[in-house]
């Protein structure tokens, strides 16, 4: 028996990677400006999610109607 192997994989890359907003074929960057995002658009929606996040931790120390948790009197000495 010979002659084991040899059988060429062709990996499967897409030529192009893919916009992580939308998941569409995002073209290579000399063409593309907004790479890796497929589109400018795409690019300004991965922008916002960052600023909205900023927003979000800026703005932790608001306490929404969190009150402490206040121990109740159940807990009683029966002598
Ligand atoms: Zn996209």
């Amino acid at each position: 028996m010979h002659g084991r192997g040899g059988w060429s994989r062709s990996a499967r890359v897409a030529p192009f990677s893919l916009c992580p907003i939308c998941n569409r074929p995002a073209a290579p960057r000399p063409e593309n400006r907004s790479y890796p995002f497929c589109s400018d658009r795409c690019r300004l929606v991965d922008l916002s999610k960052w600023l909205g996040e900023e927003y979000r931790i800026a703005g932790e120390r608001t306490g929404d109607g969190e009150k402490v948790a206040g121990t109740p009197g159940d807990a009683e000495d029966d002598g």
